[in-house]
């Protein structure tokens, strides 16, 4: 788990970070957006001190990040930027291999790593292993990334705004992908980006911040679009295409899940109702479902994710 204790960072001229306090659980992804220039960035370095805080605390399961050695806190943590920053000079798997190699790991061993990684990414090592990073798509190349960030099995991830530079088809296909990867290496990850959609997508929970790392918002994707808990936040979120879906759509529009045989909610809602209306009434069903009801016919049966789904 890594918490912020009241953490900040000043600059001279300015307050990067005011203070801010949040818990990350183990294998969840937590998403930082907010505008640009709100302190992301700069919060999520502070995790892994490439930035130092000016006041408050950093934990990592209980330990104080001050206390650790830097370079043995950053392997431990992946860390993943738009430009991704490999190097140019050397292959893809001589990349991907950095971390295991600066951990002292045998010959064999790395060998082995590099190949699951770059399977694990949807790179065939007989494919990619020896290309240099010029001769990847912008996409390839994040995979690379990815991959490389992963290297040492570190149990935390850093991404910053890692897709922002993709065109939005491959950038969609990454997501899918980093969603998919999740569901097999169950990592912690601390994501930023400016883009709500991208937030609701990918985010267990999302952190929404306004100016000086302020937190509007901490909350799951469903709790922050049916309850918008301030101005900002609503406004923020105005300008997303998946809330407008969310408001615009009804259930009817969508495909839905069907009932499974399994004891149906007692809860209902109507087929005309919208996304959103919807997403309300799970949020109070007792347990987290309810049918939905089309002149009298149950035609399914909805939770938050099976929305959030209906909404991409
Ligand atoms: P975001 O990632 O949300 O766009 P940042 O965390 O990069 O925002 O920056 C937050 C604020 O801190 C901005 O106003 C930025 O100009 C300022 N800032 C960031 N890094 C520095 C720095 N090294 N020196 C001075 N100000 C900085
Ligand atoms: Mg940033």
């Amino acid at each position: 788990m890594i918490v912020f204790d009241h953490v900040g960072k000043r600059y001279a001229e300015s307050v990067a970070v005011g203070d801010l306090s949040l818990e990350v659980r183990d294998g969840e992804i937590v998403i930082f957006v907010g505008p640009s220039g709100c302190g992301k960035t700069t919060s999520l370095k502070m995790i892994n001190r490439l930035v130092e805080p000016t006041s408050g605390m950093i934990t990592i399961d209980g330990r104080d990040t001050r206390s650790r050695d830097v370079n043995e806190l950053r392997r431990s943590i992946g860390y993943v930027i738009q430009q991704v920053g490999l190097f140019p000079h050397l292959t893809v798997a001589e990349n991907v291999a950095t971390v295991p190699r600066l951990a002292g790991w045998d010959r064999q061993r790395i060998g082995a790593r590099v190949e699951e990684l770059l399977d694990l990414v949807g790179l065939p090592p007989q494919t990619y292993a020896k290309r240099l990073p010029a001769e990847l798509s912008g996409g390839e190349r994040q995979r690379v990334g990815v991959a490389r960030a992963l290297g040492a099995d570190p149990p935390i991830l850093l991404m910053d705004e890692p897709f922002g530079a993709i065109d939005p088809i491959a950038r969609d296909r990454l997501q899918d992908e980093l969603l998919r990867l999740q569901r097999v290496v169950r990592k912690t990850i601390v994501f930023v980006t400016h883009d709500i959609d991208e937030a609701v997508k990918l985010g267990d929970r999302i952190a929404l911040m306004s100016r000086g790392g302020a937190l509007e918002q901490y909350a799951t994707p469903a709790e922050l679009l049916a309850h918008p808990a301030s101005a900002f936040v609503e406004g923020f979120l105005g300008e997303g295409r998946m809330v407008r879906r969310l408001s615009l759509i009804t259930l009817r529009d969508v495909q839905l899940p069907k009932p499974d045989g399994a004891r149906l909610p007692e809860e209902s809602v109507d087929a005309g109702a919208s996304l959103r209306d919807a997403l309300d009434a799970v949020l109070r069903a007792p347990d987290g479902r309810v049918q939905v009801v089309d002149s009298g016919q149950v035609i399914g049966v909805v939770d938050a994710e099976a929305i959030r789904e209906a909404s991409r």
